[in-house]
């Protein structure tokens, strides 16, 4: 067999693979959320609050799919015309033409150029934040934090171009194979160290001081049977008015976050309700999961680009020979931005099907449905949230089951248990 057979054939089994760990990971069965109750959920939100929520929405869209279209136009344009290529070429010039000028200042450049590019709309977003008083940050604070996810950004560039050209150099005709095991590699690693080398560098992390409510919490993971060192507060407030909590991490860097702001605004019995999500999470090792498939995603594409590359049009419009030269990094660079595109529903409903579970468990294990619908209300209030969100909108990218599904959700576990 050629290395072009055994692609097609790992292409096939990692599709395979991805199919099999959706099947048996993802939680297929929603817990009921009755649109009746949905309904009358939203009927009793004040229609003034659910009109500035939906302002605060609507005047989000433009500056976010503007940047969308931007990022895929720049993409598209640098990608499949030789002008990425020329651009590469350009980087790498002052070098002598070295594949390793190419491969770092090269890929950095196309990189950059949609961000740059994109610059006007975040800015514009952060606009919209300051004047509905959700962002607690001037412009001078605004920056500092863009620069830092600009450093971000351009280390794990580096890391992910020199590996992946220089695996394409060591084996020209099974890099595909190297490569799927890389990124796999890569995607893991970068869930492991993501709460020990990234997320410092936007926030300070505080274990949360020792009182009554840290008792229960730690009680409550303990009666869960979900060993947590600790629950750590981020100085989110620093940034934002929004109330928050999240868990990252896998194995040995697992942790449970809230947000300073959270414990700011809401009562205890509601912060156990938000902890006790996170728990959910914590238990079904949701963090695993969503690293499992993002790995065998990564893995799937980049056999999937080697095989893509062996269509020859799609080289002669990129101007480059193949897809495994530095050069071709646009249009490396358009598919995948192509594929994220089309991929962002799917993760969504994986993303809401999971969070949907994770409030279940809450529930059950709160035994507290009216807390949860408390501190629903709360997010939605002071997140500036539409707590019923355009269909489309929810389909294409809700991370989270809206508001008034949430609150449903909560109203038929109590029926159901008699609370
Ligand atoms: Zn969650």
């Amino acid at each position: 067999m050629t290395p072009r057979t055994w692609a097609v054939v790992a292409f096939g089994g990692l599709l395979l693979a991805l199919l099999v760990a959706a099947v048996v990971l993802v939680p297929w069965h929603r817990p009921p959320a009755p649109r009746a109750d949905q309904l009358a959920a939203l009927r009793e939100f004040p229609a003034e609050q659910v009109a500035r929520g939906r302002a605060f929405r609507a005047a989000l869209r433009p500056p976010g799919y503007a940047a969308l279209l931007v990022t895929l136009a720049v993409a598209l344009v640098l990608g499949l015309t030789p002008l990425g290529a020329r651009l590469i070429s350009l980087a790498g010039r002052p070098f002598g033409d070295h594949w390793i000028a190419q491969a770092v200042f090269g890929g950095l450049a196309v990189v950059f150029v949609a961000n740059l590019l994109t610059l006007p709309f975040t800015a514009w977003r952060h606009a919209v934040l300051s004047r509905y008083g959700l962002a607690t940050q001037g412009w001078g604070g605004w920056t500092v934090d863009l620069l830092k996810s600009y450093a971000v950004t351009a280390v794990i560039a580096v890391i992910a171009l020199l590996g992946f050209y220089t695996v394409t150099r060591l084996a020209p005709r099974w890099w595909w194979a190297f490569g799927a095991a890389g990124a796999a590699a890569l995607v893991l690693l970068f869930s492991l160290v993501l709460p020990v080398l990234v997320e410092p560098v936007f926030n300070r992390f505080t274990p949360m001081p020792p009182g009554p409510l840290r008792d229960e919490l730690t009680a409550l993971a303990a009666r869960d049977g979900v060993p947590v060192r600790d629950v750590l507060v981020a100085d989110a407030s620093r940034r934002t008015r929004a109330v928050n909590a999240y868990v990252s991490g896998i194995g040995p860097t697992r942790r449970i976050v809230v947000y300073d702001t959270l414990l700011r605004e809401a009562p205890p019995a509601e912060v156990v309700a938000v902890v006790a999500h996170e728990l959910g999470h914590a238990k079904k090792r949701d963090v695993v999961t969503g690293t499992l498939l993002s790995a065998l995603s990564v893995a799937a594409a980049v056999v999937g680009l080697y095989l893509l590359g062996q269509w020859r049009p799609l080289l002669r419009a990129a101007g480059v020979d193949s897809i495994a030269e530095p050069r071709a990094f646009a249009l490396v660079l358009a598919v995948v931005t192509v594929l994220g595109l089309i991929a962002t529903p799917a993760q969504a409903w994986v993303s809401r099907r999971i969070e949907a579970r994770a409030d279940a468990h809450a529930l059950a294990l709160t035994d507290d449905p009216a807390a949860f619908e408390a501190m629903q209300r709360r997010l939605a209030t002071v997140n500036l949230g539409d707590p019923d969100p355009p269909r489309w909108e929810y389909l294409y990218s809700a991370s989270h089951p809206s508001t008034v599904e949430r609150i449903a959700a909560a109203r038929a576990y109590a029926r159901e248990t008699g609370r």
